[in-house]
């Protein structure tokens, strides 16, 4: 019997938009191996943190992140207790310091960095090489797969997103407030969506999804639908 092709799904948008949650439990359904691309640029950036490698401006110091990447070792750890795999960064567990509002407030310059994007490009296309993978990120259906089976956009008003990542960090035990992170997601937005180096951009071929107005359950049902009718064309 010939064993069913593996797709390969791209799943982009913007900031605190749900797109994670969407792809890690559809990848959890499926049987699909779910990478977090936001993960290796948030592993990049607590690295240059912890490394002084920004200048008083929150700008990165270009040419001694571009000297470290080799020397980065991103990968995960299978799920947890939690039921989510864990960023690990040179073999050390880094998931909760990478979700931190200061790597947030720090993630898009280092993002912006071409040598950065082409060194997590290749790694994360080297993830994807045997399909069968949920990638969620801002270049995914672009940039990363652009030959994707499967392309979600997901899209919801700042303030929605703003509102879904205060609760998150709030039920985290952060200390944030909501002011400030509306501004971290607006901003990061912005970063974004200018860079010159793969910007955030629907790919023309993305079937869009406005999530603000629906539930975690009629996500998951909405995007296995298109799994399914995705694995037909295949
Ligand atoms: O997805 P998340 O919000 O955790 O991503 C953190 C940051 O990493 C984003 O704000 C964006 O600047 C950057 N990013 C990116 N390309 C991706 C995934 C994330 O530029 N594929």
């Amino acid at each position: 019997m010939a064993t069913a092709k593996k797709l390969t799904i791209a799943v982009d948008g913007y900031s605190s938009s749900g797109k994670s949650t969407m792809a890690r439990r559809l990848a959890a359904a499926t049987g699909y191996r779910y990478i977090d691309s936001g993960a290796m640029y948030r592993a990049v950036t607590l690295y240059a943190l912890e490394h002084g490698l920004f200048d008083a401006d929150g700008q990165p110091d270009v040419e001694a992140l571009a000297a470290a990447l080799p020397h980065l070792k991103i990968d995960f750890s299978p799920a947890g207790d939690d039921g989510r795999q864990h960023t690990l960064l040179n073999g050390c567990d880094v998931e909760h310091d990478i979700r931190t509002l200061r790597v947030s407030e720090h993630v898009s310059p280092v993002a912006a960095v071409p040598e950065v994007r082409h060194a997590l490009v290749a790694m994360q296309q080297a993830l994807g090489q045997e399909g069968g993978i949920v990638m969620d990120g801002r270049d995914i259906g672009t940039t990363v797969f652009p030959h994707a089976d499967l392309k979600i956009f997901v899209n919801a008003s700042a303030r929605t997103r703003a509102e879904r990542r205060f609760a998150e960090m709030q039920a985290e035990g952060s200390q944030v407030d909501f002011e400030e992170v509306l501004a971290n997601v607006m901003q990061r937005d912005h970063i974004d969506e200018t860079r010159t180096e793969s910007p955030l951009r629907r790919a023309s071929d993305a079937i869009d999804l406005d999530n603000s107005h629906m539930t975690p359950e009629q996500q998951d049902a909405w995007l296995m639908e298109k799994f399914r009718e995705a694995e037909q064309k295949i």
